[in-house]
C-alpha cells in the first residue's frame, strides 16, 4: 500500500484526517451522485496499490478474480477521471494510463520509456507563462498535459550494446 504521507505522492494533502484513501474516493463518488459498487470499489483499491500510472489492460488483469470485465474497467475509469479522482497521462504510442490523483493537483509529471513502457516521475514545474497567456486571452478552467518520452537507462545501455559494432574496431 502506498503511503499518502509522501510530501510528493500526489495523494498526500488531499486525503481527509481520519480517512483512509478508499473512503475519500468513497466520499468523491458520493459527492457526484456516482453509486459505490464493488466493480468500482475494486478498481480503485488496485489503483491505490499503484506507485505509477497503469494502462486499462494491466488493471483488467489484476481484476479478474473480481469478475469485472475490461468494458467495466473502461467505463468506470472514464466516469473516475471526469469527476477529477484519477488523471489520465499517456504512453509514447498512445496508450492511455491512469492514476489516481483524488482530486489533487499534479505534483509531478512522467517520463514513460519508449521502449518498454517503464514510467517514472518527473518533478513538477510551473507553466505559468501559457497559462496566464491563456487566460488573457480569456480562457478559463485552463490545464494542461505534460508528458516527456525517452529510452530509460536500462533500455539506453541495451540500445548501445545492440549499436556497438561485434569485432572491436582495433581488430579491424
Ligand atoms: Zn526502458
Amino acid at each position: 500500500m502506498i503511503s499518502a504521507t509522501q510530501s510528493n505522492h500526489p495523494l498526500s494533502g488531499v486525503i481527509k484526517p481520519g480517512e483512509s484513501p478508499l473512503e475519500t474516493a468513497c466520499g468523491h463518488l458520493r459527492q457526484a451522485r456516482m453509486r459505490i459498487t464493488k466493480p468500482r470499489i475494486a478498481i480503485i483499491e488496485a489503483l491505490l496499490q499503484r506507485e505509477a500510472p497503469v494502462a486499462i489492460e494491466q488493471l483488467h488483469q489484476e481484476l479478474q478474480r473480481h469478475q469485472c470485465d475490461l468494458v467495466t474497467v473502461y467505463r468506470c475509469l472514464a466516469a473516475f477521471e471526469d469527476i477529477g479522482i484519477v488523471r489520465r497521462s499517456f504512453q509514447h504510442n498512445g496508450t492511455s494510463l491512469y492514476e489516481l490523483t483524488l482530486g489533487a493537483q499534479p505534483k509531478h509529471y512522467h517520463v514513460a520509456c519508449k521502449a518498454c513502457g517503464r514510467t517514472d516521475r518527473v518533478d513538477y514545474f510551473p507553466v505559468e507563462g501559457p497559462e496566464r497567456m491563456l487566460a488573457e486571452r480569456g480562457y478559463t478552467q485552463i490545464t494542461h498535459i505534460v508528458e516527456f518520452f525517452g529510452l530509460c537507462p536500462a533500455c539506453s545501455k541495451k540500445h548501445a550494446r545492440n549499436a556497438a559494432p561485434a569485432i572491436p574496431a582495433t581488430r579491424l
